[in-house]
């Protein structure tokens, strides 16, 4: 075994070069080069992928060749007052026991698979069976690299995913997911003299699509379907827009309506009494904000009548939150769909949502949900950006393996974890046939935001673990 001074050295190496999603061609050549210096076998692709080969370092090791992976890139974000220019690199802070950075994200989501993985390639004193070092590019971005990685050049039946946050807990599972946009096409009219209101939703907190979707948190399209269809007729609708991403829940919401003056006192008294129903639903699971705004009288362009109906039912129907829950992992979100934004566009209503599940046939009856709203409202349904759904093996002896070294290394058992949201481990699991994943890394806390820190000992801990599960494997 050895230290883990390597693992540090190599991180350190890494967060000098800037490697935010899509941006991995440095990255990528800094890995062939070490690949090179060191005599290994390389293959790195036009995305930026990267894959390293080494030998076993036990004569005659009948142990098939262990993957180990992780992404290159990551969620770059830096806070405004950061001196440090995006092409300095990531400036490393080493202060009670923690690494973070000097005003961006770390980046230890997912250097430090890179780390673990050069510390393994260029150790002297490891005992290990044929290794397969697998960098991805643009995980971070829909899992990009991972989809165009050649599977061909991979002969390993285990694999080590080094992505997942919670040490002492090995994944075992994971959601796939599709983006789904369904427009309905929109018809306007002139209607002329009415007063034009302005509906806002927000001060909803949102959050991750799949790991926080279970929270019960308000979604702005949802809520604002609601709106629309409750006040029917009495509101012409001249615009629809919801500002989000696809993977986070939406948290705002605006439509522009136009209200006879005769209805506008009820109209607005309506849209408050329904602000206080949300309120109440909500309860304290989420904050909710309505803003009022009225305009000047005017003639404005406006969905018909027919339009209208047909983009407010699409809104009302279109799934959103938790669809259903697993039967196998105790409070694990099986399948879900979130509406993520709606594009303001003048003639069609376009809203974009994704759907997970760790269900591949799950998946497919969600399409053909989405198809349904559409086909009802006469428009259409796209999807797109699917990746695979890594599925719950009941016999994996990999797990078993990497959980004995565990309780013989912490002295007490790892627990065990599926997750509702998108790792690379699906594709690996759909390419390479039989192949058998876990998924595990060193505490890490705040991914993808300034604060992000992870923990030193642990990463040393972590470590240790990993080179005790290659030895265990390659006895
Ligand atoms: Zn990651």
């Amino acid at each position: 075994m050895e230290d883990a001074k390597k693992v540090f050295h190599f991180f350190e190496e890494i967060s000098r070069i800037p490697r935010e999603s899509g941006d991995e061609k440095a990255i990528c050549e800094y890995l062939v080069a070490f690949a090179k210096e060191r005599g290994l076998e390389v293959y790195s692709d036009e995305h930026w992928n990267v894959i390293i080969k080494k030998p076993s370092t036990i004569p005659n090791c009948a142990c098939s060749p262990v993957i180990i992976q992780g992404h290159t890139d990551m969620v770059y974000v830096r806070e405004e007052s950061c001196k440090r220019a995006y092409e300095d690199g990531i400036g490393l802070i080493y202060k009670d026991g923690w690494i973070t950075a000097d005003g961006t994200t770390l980046g230890a989501d997912d250097g430090l698979a890179v780390a673990f993985a050069l510390a393994l390639l260029d150790g002297k004193e490891i005992l290990h069976p044929d290794i397969e070092a697998v960098f991805t590019s643009s995980e971070e971005v829909g899992l990009v690299g991972a989809g165009y990685l050649d599977y061909s050049r991979l002969k390993g039946k285990y694999m080590l995913n080094i992505d997942t946050e919670d040490e002492g807990t090995f994944y075992t599972s994971c959601a796939g997911a599709f983006r789904n946009e369904i427009k309905i096409p929109i018809t306007r009219e002139t209607v002329e003299g009415l007063y034009p209101l302005k509906v806002k939703i927000g001060g909803l907190v949102g959050g991750h699509s799949g790991m926080e979707i279970n929270e019960g948190r308000g979604n702005a399209i949802t809520l604002m379907a609601r709106v629309l269809s409750m006040l029917g007729s009495d509101a012409h609708l001249s615009s629809l827009e919801a500002i989000g991403k696809t993977n986070a829940i939406c948290n705002n919401a605006t439509a522009e309506l136009f209200v006879e003056e005769d209805k506008l006192q009820s109209v607005q008294a309506r849209i408050r009494e329904m602000e206080s129903d949300f309120i109440r639903e909500l309860g304290t699971r989420d904050t909710l904000t309505i803003g009022l705004t009225v305009g000047e009288k005017q003639s404005a362009s406006c969905y018909d009548e027919q339009s209208r109906k047909r983009a407010v039912s699409a809104l009302t129907l279109l799934p959103c939150g938790v669809m259903a829950m697993s039967f196998d992992v105790p409070n694990l979100v099986e399948t879900s769909s979130n509406p993520g934004l709606i594009n303001k566009y003048e003639n069609e209503l376009s809203v974009i949502s994704t759907s997970r599940s760790s269900v591949g046939s799950r998946k497919k009856e969600m399409r053909e949900r989405y198809a349904s709203v559409a086909a009802l409202s006469g428009g259409e349904s796209v999807c797109s950006a699917d990746y695979p759904q890594w599925e719950y093996k009941a016999k994996s002896p990999l797990r078993e393996v990497a959980m004995s070294a565990y309780e013989e290394l912490y002295h007490e058992k790892a627990k065990t974890c599926a997750i509702h949201a998108g790792l690379e481990c699906g594709y690996f699991d759909e390419k390479l046939d039989g192949v058998d994943i876990i998924s595990y890394g060193p505490i890490m806390q705040d991914v993808h935001t300034p604060r992000e820190r992870t923990n030193i000992a642990s990463i040393e801990r972590t470590w240790t673990l990993t080179q005790s599960i290659l030895e265990k494997l390659a006895k």
